[in-house]
């Protein structure tokens, strides 16, 4: 197939705006992506012509839309390829899937003194729910550590883990370097030393490239949907079988019972619906298929190789720019970050907003590995399947630009 970047761009409403007089390049995708056409019309003919509630209803239209989400429900479970539509549980993002895990799980499996192991590259939604569960139970947690190109030093894992290790929660791509961490051969590593259950927070690895729980072999996968061009306020937990029948369920509430009585002890519905207490958000599970259709379309390993090559087009041209600081420069896909020496990374941002270039800047919720560069913020720029060479050019001239103006300022001043 061949693909046409302006197609794809046109797929997507919200990119033909205007900001500041000029047209929007979104550099912001590892935050969250925008959304195609197609994502955005099937919430509204749902809401328009097949709305109800879900799991509830004998009626047509309840039945209908339950039959839409068990659907849907699969097409994910084959997405990540799963081996079963039972280990795909609705939550709303990656940070409640990795909540869920810790709080039953965790809590049911794990011991004082037992040992927990993540990075020092992860996310806050894969530290702060941990280090409170540490706390709660007397855990300890270790940290793999960062190398200055910005990979993991996994020499350093087999002195980690031990007996006590039972689990390790580690990111599949870096949300502020892009680092792919060498997921496989981690897994391998841990399952031939110890019985640690392993987690991968997946939020940045599931739009840029394809992934595949069995042969991964991993025990959680987590992510979000709206990093995937899908609706925000919905996202997966894959679990396998074997761990989720032994995991006692979390919220407790409809839907998630088989017997409620006021005297007798509650008996609790089968997995999957055993971990989704409540009414679901039908809506964004609607959306979130139609955004899995659309990427499937394009196809997971082009947007893998077409982000690789504008990963090395991207990086060639910010090396020429004189003073710029990059952060991690190995094993990289869909997201760079840097400074320029002597500016703060917010008047960058903000100037680049001038210019309509959306970028982030800050500690982009992992402030263990932004510190560990010793800044306390970074300008980041991260890609998606419609970011185009003209974005990054147009990024490029940007920059120079606010170099020159940034530079004179300073000078005026001292
Ligand atoms: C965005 C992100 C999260 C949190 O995702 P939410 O959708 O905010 O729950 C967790 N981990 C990584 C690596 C992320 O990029």
């Amino acid at each position: 197939m061949i693909i046409n970047h302006q197609t794809i761009k046109n797929d997507f409403p919200i990119l033909s705006k205007k900001i500041n007089n000029y047209p929007l390049t979104y550099l912001d995708n590892a935050a969250s992506a925008q959304k195609p056409k197609s994502v955005i019309n099937s919430i509204v003919q749902y809401y328009q012509e097949e709305y109800s509630s879900t799991h509830r209803g004998i009626h047509y239209l309840s039945n209908y839309a339950t039959e839409r989400i068990e659907n849907i429900r699969s097409q994910i479970a084959k997405f990540i390829n799963a081996k079963s539509e039972k280990e795909i549980i609705f939550v709303k993002g990656t940070t409640e899937g990795i909540n869920l895990v810790a709080n039953t799980w965790g809590k049911k499996f794990l011991h004082p003194n037992d040992n927990i192991i993540i990075t020092e590259m992860e996310h806050h939604a894969n530290i702060v729910p941990w280090q409170m569960l540490a706390e709660e139970k007397k855990l300890i947690l270790r940290y793999i550590p960062l190398l200055p190109n910005g990979t993991l030093d996994v020499t350093k894992l087999p002195f980690l883990i031990n007996k006590k290790t039972k689990l390790l929660a580690i990111t599949h791509i870096s949300n502020v370097l892009g680092t792919m961490n060498p997921i496989k051969q981690l897994i391998k590593k841990v399952r031939e030393t110890s019985d640690a259950v392993i987690l991968i927070d997946g939020a940045q690895a599931i739009m840029h490239k394809k992934v595949d729980v069995q042969k991964l072999d991993c025990d959680f996968y987590v992510f979000s949907g709206h990093k995937l061009y899908g609706p925000s306020g919905i996202g997966i937990l894959y679990t396998k079988k074997k761990i989720l029948n032994i995991m006692p369920p979390w919220e407790g509430g409809g839907s998630m019972i088989k017997k409620v009585s006021l005297t007798k002890k509650t008996t609790f519905n089968n997995i999957p619906w055993k971990f989704e207490a409540g009414s679901l958000h039908s809506s964004g599970i609607i959306g979130l298929g139609a955004a899995i259709k659309y990427i499937q379309k394009i196809g997971l390993n082009y947007i893998e190789n077409y982000e690789k090559k504008l990963m090395r087009y991207t990086l060639t041209l910010l090396k020429k720019i004189p003073n710029l600081i990059l952060y991690g420069t190995d094993n990289k896909i869909g997201i760079i970050s840097f400074n320029l020496k002597k500016h703060h990374a917010y008047d960058v941002g903000s100037l680049l907003d001038q210019y309509g270039i959306a970028i982030r800047t800050g500690h982009h919720c992992a402030m263990p590995l932004v510190s560990y560069f010793k800044v306390q913020s970074m300008c980041r720029i991260s890609f998606a399947i419609y970011t185009t060479k003209e974005d990054i050019d147009r990024l490029i001239n940007s920059l120079i630009q606010i170099q020159y103006i940034l530079n004179n300022k300073k000078n005026k001043i001292s």
